[in-house]
């Protein structure tokens, strides 16, 4: 059945008179899904205002810990209760296997209880070493009004490593969730109406990224703009910010790389690094899609990664026995068999996959096969470029210098992997690669207490964690004199 959404402002759906909505179409058999509205700057300054008119109250930001933190416990108790159609409507908005849309809905309601927990123990600072007569406090204030943009490869966990934190500090938020996948943010917004969180908490404007994003990000009344999305928008949302000192956060692209040395356990990182490229289809942040192995090794290993690789279960998002699914679009799709050919073209040589699937019903959708490049040297574009599609490419070394040279050798930095059993070497390695996260063998951990975010140009600030609560807000020293002041400028005191 067809879902109809409009925008969800201010606590109730807006008006279904709109004009222009977007189709969502299944990626993997291209029947209806979902129709949004497609907002424009009016949805945007009405959902802002009604964002800064709460947090203006003091009706939320205002309230105790203790009942933040029960209001948002009681909306991680509806998430968990609705979680089967959440999962259901991400895993067929992105085209991800249902079970993978399961542990995200999973995710994001421990991020709602964890933040939840964090009100309690938001710090603060008392100074009584100014002097007998003074003290002096720092203490943190929620921003304000939270721009929240977010992509369509995780639109829940993108969502949720921001939304229970800058709730959880007072703010406000506005969501302009990605116009291909708008389905759970709209849902999860109408949840937090029906746990009594206040109207104008969250708000949700559907819509692409040039009618609402920019308007959205570019909004006078919005404090900070929390993003997450390509490194290419992620510029021009912070070239914005910067003509007006907006706070931003961005969480971005990344290129990933395994190093496996050759004395790890192999069979766990053969595992490790097929599940590293094929998770959500490699749509993934933080895909480890570059392996970089030790010489010895190397041949031995390939080949058995490309055994596994062609026993990857492909099929339609909700069944259940699926890993690996349809991409987001043709055009995506497009791109990404782009790059199959210009490794081609560039040298590399194709040992596994490399092809769209134009078979039986998965011919209807995006699928292309977990595709695996030998041969694959620093300069060419499929070891630098995102390509955000289950491709991994295969370089080797001979020396530990020389791995971590070539694990660094690109702009991003948002998680790297390594594997190998010698301690020395895996404590050694991690502190010299240059990413937010590094695994050691393993790969694709998250928990809410962990901080996560980029180096370089994979991002600014950091999610999940204390820290990512206290990204959204604001410190403030405060001076305060105690007993009868002596004026500092004596003689102009009558
Ligand atoms: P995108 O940058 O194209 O879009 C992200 C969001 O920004 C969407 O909602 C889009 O509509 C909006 N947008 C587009 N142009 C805009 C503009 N000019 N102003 C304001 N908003 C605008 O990214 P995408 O294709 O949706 O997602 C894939 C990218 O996201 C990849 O690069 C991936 O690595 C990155 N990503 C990063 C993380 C992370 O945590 N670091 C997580 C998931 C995805």
């Amino acid at each position: 059945m067809t879902r109809h959404y409009t925008h969800w402002i201010n606590g109730h759906w807006t008006d279904a008179s709109y004009l222009e909505t977007i189709e969502r179409h299944s990626p993997a058999h291209g029947e209806l899904l979902a129709s949004f509205s497609a907002g424009n700057a009016e949805d945007v300054d009405q959902a802002v205002g009604a964002a800064l008119e709460l947090f203006e109250s003091r009706d939320w930001s205002g309230l105790p810990a203790s009942q933040k933190s029960r209001a948002l416990n009681e909306w991680a108790a509806l998430i968990e209760r609705d979680t089967e159609k959440l999962a259901r409507i991400e895993a067929e908005e992105v085209g991800k296997p249902i079970t993978f849309a399961r542990a995200e809905v999973g995710a994001a309601i421990e991020m709602v209880r964890y933040a939840a927990a964090l009100i309690w123990q938001i710090p603060g600072e008392a100074h009584n070493h100014l002097g007998e007569d003074k003290l002096g406090l720092v203490t943190r204030e929620a921003r304000g009004v939270v721009a929240m943009i977010v992509p369509w490869n995780f639109p829940l966990v993108t969502l949720f490593q921001k939304l229970p934190y800058a709730l959880a500090a007072g703010c406000s938020a506005v969501i302009k969730p990605s116009e291909l996948t708008s389905g759970t943010a709209l849902e999860v917004a109408k949840l937090a109406g029906e746990a009594g969180l206040p109207a104008g908490l969250i708000n949700v404007v559907t819509g692409t990224g040039t009618a609402v994003g920019e308007r959205l990000s570019t909004h006078p009344d919005v404090a900070m703009i929390s993003f997450t999305g390509s490194t290419q928008v992620g510029k021009k949302i912070a070239a914005n910010a910067a003509k007006d000192m907006r706070r931003v956060s961005l969480e971005l692209g990344g290129k990933g790389a395994q190093v496996v040395f050759a004395d790890a356990d192999l069979e766990a990182a053969l595992d490790g690094v097929l599940f590293g490229t094929i998770l959500n289809q490699g749509e993934e942040c933080v895909a480890g899609t570059r392996l970089l192995i030790e010489d010895g090794v190397a041949d031995a290993f390939v080949e058995r990664l490309v055994e596994r690789a062609r026993k990857v279960a492909i099929g339609m998002p909700l069944d259940e026995e699926c890993q690996l699914s349809s991409l987001i679009h043709e055009g995506h799709m497009r791109s990404v068999l782009d790059y199959i050919a210009i490794g081609k073209e560039e040298g590399a040589t194709l040992v596994a996959g490399g092809e769209r699937i134009t078979e039986g019903e998965l011919g209807k959708g995006y699928f292309v096969d977990t595709t695996i490049f030998t041969n694959v040297t620093p300069e060419m574009r499929i070891f630098r470029e995102e390509i955000f599609g289950p491709v991994l490419t295969v370089s080797t070394f001979s020396s530990v210098e020389e791995a971590i040279r070539l694990a660094n050798d690109t702009e991003y930095g948002l998680g790297n992997g390594l594997w190998t059993k010698d301690v020395d070497k895996a404590i050694q390695v991690s502190q010299r690669l240059r990413s937010g996260t590094v695994f050691v063998n393993t790969y694709l951990e998250t928990a809410v207490q962990m901080p996560f975010g980029g180096f370089k140009q994979s991002g600014v600030g950091r999610e999940n964690g204390l820290e990512g609560l206290l990204e959204f807000t604001e410190l403030k020293s405060t001076f305060i004199k105690m007993g009868k002041r002596e004026p500092v400028l004596p003689n102009t005191v009558d």
